[in-house]
């Protein structure tokens, strides 16, 4: 089984049909679809690239559609709502970005339910001890108003971004995210018509699922990017190359670790060639 097809295409100048294949039960396994597979190896043995430089070349151009950098609005204060399916990884990659940001803001984070006081003790241990402030005076359960609240609360201690961590819904629960919407709304009403900035956060191991999840979290609420987390350990990272056939959606971040610091920004090089070299492994 190859383990760096980087290293295997320097020892395979000459990439017969079998080459090919190994080639293609390397992606394959890694979690792209077959078709993009294919698409793949279409012309690595045509090309006046080195196979495995056409291979990344072509990884990289596949990416091009998704590679948008993330960058906060410049106004006095915005908002970032984050949000994804249960367990995905949404609370500790809201806390590493809030430490990714904090050296150029103040930030204010706020868990927007009441009903997760695990998620806010998680937030607080984590990012207190680092200066960012968590909201905790919760005079409501309905989620929009501990939002309102946490966006007074920001102002008044001169943060200028709000972050909303929001519980796992699954995207099939129409209530849900109606609820999500509602947050929007609220963000949008007490900030001078700014809507807040939406993170869908995927686990990196979902496979088709997860490129599901973009489609319905897209319809409901518009999503400005994707964060996408647990592309290490057993982590099939070309999970993401089908979400760029699938979905337009730019991806800001890839998390390789529960590290407050395991946030990078997304670079399709530096992944493609992580990629082929198996380092997500
Ligand atoms: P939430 O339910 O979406 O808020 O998910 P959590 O933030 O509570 O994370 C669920 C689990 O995934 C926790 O055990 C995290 O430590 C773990 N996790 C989150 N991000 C990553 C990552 O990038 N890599 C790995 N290996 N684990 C992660």
């Amino acid at each position: 089984m190859i383990k760096n097809l980087l290293s295997y295409l320097e020892r395979h100048r000459s990439i017969d049909v079998d080459t090919t294949e190994e080639i293609i039960r390397f992606l394959i396994r890694s979690d792209v679809g077959p078709k993009t597979s294919r698409l793949l190896v279409k012309n690595i043995t045509n090309s006046s690239y080195k196979p495995a430089d056409q291979l990344k070349k072509n990884i990289i151009d596949l990416l091009h559609v998704v590679n948008s950098p993330f960058i906060l609005p410049e106004r006095e204060s915005c908002a970032i709502l984050m949000v994804g399916a249960n367990g995905v990884g949404k609370t500790t990659t809201t806390a590493k970005l809030a430490v990714y940001l904090k050296k150029t803001n103040q930030i204010t984070i706020v868990g927007a339910d009441a009903f997760r006081a695990a998620a806010r003790e998680q937030l607080i241990k984590l990012l207190e001890p680092l200066g960012i402030n968590v909201f905790t005076s919760f005079k409501h359960k309905d989620p929009s108003a501990i939002v309102y609240e946490a966006y007074k609360e920001a102002n008044s201690n001169n943060s200028n971004l709000l972050i909303i961590d929001t519980a796992g819904r699954l995207h099939t629960n129409i209530n849900l995210m109606a609820e999500l919407n509602k947050i929007k709304s609220t963000v949008k009403k007490i900030s001078n018509d700014h809507l807040p900035m939406v993170i869908l956060v995927l686990d990196g191991t979902s496979g088709r699922n997860g490129i599901k999840q973009v489609v319905e979290f897209n319809k409901a609420l518009d999503v400005d990017g994707l964060i996408v987390t647990k592309l290490d350990g057993s982590a099939k990272a070309g999970f993401i190359l089908e979400i760029s056939q699938a979905t337009k959606t730019p991806i800001f971040f890839i998390c390789d670790g529960e590290g407050l610091n395991d946030l990078r920004p997304f670079n399709p090089e530096n992944f493609a060639e992580n990629f082929l070299q198996g380092q997500f492994e």
